[in-house]
């Protein structure tokens, strides 16, 4: 059983043989999630010469915190699972001459962002991946448990059309995503909300690094969708500036790579340049043809439009959001977890070491085809048909109560205010008071899994006590 339709769960499915009886489970709408909004692309080696370099460029942006060696599989990989995709028949933009067209991202030392459909990437890939599902999918089914016993996992609980009831299986790959619907602003899918972070919490499962938290720089935050609109690094990579109210070009008082600096410096940046000016900062775009910019960056231009703006011509206000979960369940090259027998855990949920403390951009749908190939071939490699199923008892706990939706608001709050792109220590030991105080209300089983997540993160966060790579902490006390 694969829980979660994004780019792992789907790709993880491409791997297993029509013959293993396989169910895909979704929370939402199968494209509700993060893979299906992606727009920069695919990060991969360009050439067997690019391997080295790919590898220094995650490992200098993750701040020496990466396993290298999962890193240098990562690139090396990575090339297959490229060519594994075309092979299946998806197709990456190119040229006229039909060689395939690289761009470049921040932090990058190459062009090797592979794209489709311009800024489509997630979606087009997300399509070409449904398409090629040969299992069964159930959607609308919220995983709110998973079942283990003796250090073997046997299945999980999911509420479905009004009713809790558990799936049983002899594998099962936890594909669930990141943790987006924590924070007051983001960039995620409105299905991605922690669920399972917050069960592997309560089982007692290892997560780490769950202070590492991205926050994309460019968003457009003042729309009213809890979603908010990315506007992608490519943007960037290919010339578009960063500039105040008065047509400044500030960045550059912060670190000299100016717009083509990391995520976390850009975020952190633009989040002192407005503390201390209060003056608005916009993205301009400006420099980019119409007709070029509307073919390269479609899903931006169309989504802007619709929000009044006239691309490239007008500049778009900006703010950072959070973006990617880079900490997560701590697993080994094949996403298996210490202890617990019969489970994976793939894709962002997962923390492979990879990304060490800062995710290079595009690296993560490179990571979820990797290591989603990696669990799929252990799984054909492990599972045993003779395991005895076991019964589980439902739980009856209520997944939500009266005051739970209030609550789940004040939550993202302050964790966007007290454990967002600064932290000081007396904020996250506010917000950690406030949250073993809603801990023990009268309170949901959803929300509780969203605190014990945010617990987490404030944990770690409090622990680690210098600022590295995503995480930016200030302040002594
Ligand atoms: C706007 C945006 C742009 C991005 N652009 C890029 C990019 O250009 N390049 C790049 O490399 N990365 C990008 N990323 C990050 C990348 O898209 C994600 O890290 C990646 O797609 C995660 O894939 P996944 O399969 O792990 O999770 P997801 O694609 O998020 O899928 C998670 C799945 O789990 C399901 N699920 C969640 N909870 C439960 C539950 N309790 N029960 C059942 N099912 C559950 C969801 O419904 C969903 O189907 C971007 C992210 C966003 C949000």
């Amino acid at each position: 059983m694969i829980i979660g339709s994004g780019v792992a769960g789907l790709n993880a499915s491409m791997y297993l043989p029509k013959s293993m009886d396989t169910l895909v489970v979704s929370k939402d709408y199968a494209w509700e999630c993060n893979t299906f909004f992606a727009q920069g692309g695919v990060a991969v080696a360009s050439s067997k010469t690019d391997i080295s370099l790919h590898v220094e460029d995650t490992l200098n942006a993750g701040d020496g915190h990466c396993n290298q060696d999962i890193v240098e599989l990562m690139c090396i990989e990575g090339q297959n699972r490229i060519k594994d995709l075309m092979k299946f028949g998806f197709e990456f933009d190119k040229d006229s001459k039909g060689n395939l067209l690289y761009t470049k991202e921040a932090a990058h030392s190459t062009s090797r962002i592979l794209h489709a459909g311009g800024d489509a990437t997630g979606r087009e890939l997300h399509l070409f991946l449904m398409k090629n599902l040969k299992f069964p999918i159930l959607y609308n089914t919220q995983v709110v448990d998973i079942l283990i016993k003796n250090n073997v996992c046997y299945g999980v609980e999911v509420f479905h059309d009004g009713k809790v009831f558990n799936i049983y299986a002899k594998k099962i790959v936890i594909a669930s995503g990141g943790i987006g619907s924590l924070y007051e602003y983001h960039t995620n899918s409105r299905s991605i909300s922690a669920d399972l972070h917050g069960i592997c919490y309560e089982h007692g499962i290892e997560l780490r690094d769950m202070e590492m938290m991205q926050f994309h720089p460019t968003v457009f935050v003042k729309s009213r969708v809890v979603r908010k609109q990315l506007l992608s690094e490519s943007l960037r990579g290919e010339g578009a500036t960063i500039v105040d109210e008065d047509g400044n070009r500030f960045l550059f008082d912060y670190d000299k790579r100016g717009e083509l600096s990391p995520r976390n410096v850009v975020s952190e940046a633009l989040y002192e340049y407005h503390k201390k000016t209060n003056k608005d900062i916009y993205l301009d775009v400006s420099n980019f043809q119409e007709n070029y910019f509307k073919k390269r960056f479609p899903t931006i231009y169309f989504n802007m439009k619709n929000s009044g703006f006239n691309l490239p011509k007008d500049k778009i206000p900006i703010s950072p959001a959070f973006h990617y979960a880079i900490g997560g369940v701590k697993t080994d090259f094949n996403g298996k977890i210490d202890n617990i027998k019969d489970i994976y855990f793939i894709g962002e949920v997962a923390s492979t070491g990879a990304h060490g403390a800062n995710r290079l951009a595009s690296n993560s749908l490179l990571e979820g085809l990797v290591f989603s190939q990696r669990a799929a071939k252990d799984i054909i490699k492990t599972i045993s048909y003779n395991k005895k199923n076991r019964h589980f008892a439902s739980s009856n706990e209520q997944l939500v109560k009266n005051g739970d939706k209030e609550l789940k608001n004040e939550l993202r709050n302050f964790m966007w205010q007290n454990a967002g792109i600064v932290r000081y220590k007396a904020d996250l030991k506010k917000a950690l008071n406030r949250v073993e105080e809603m801990l023990k209300l009268p309170i949901g089983k959803l929300i509780r899994l969203r605190l014990l997540t945010s617990r987490g993160i404030i944990k770690s966060a409090l622990k680690r006590e210098k600022s590295l790579g995503a995480h930016y902490i200030k302040g002594k006390n």
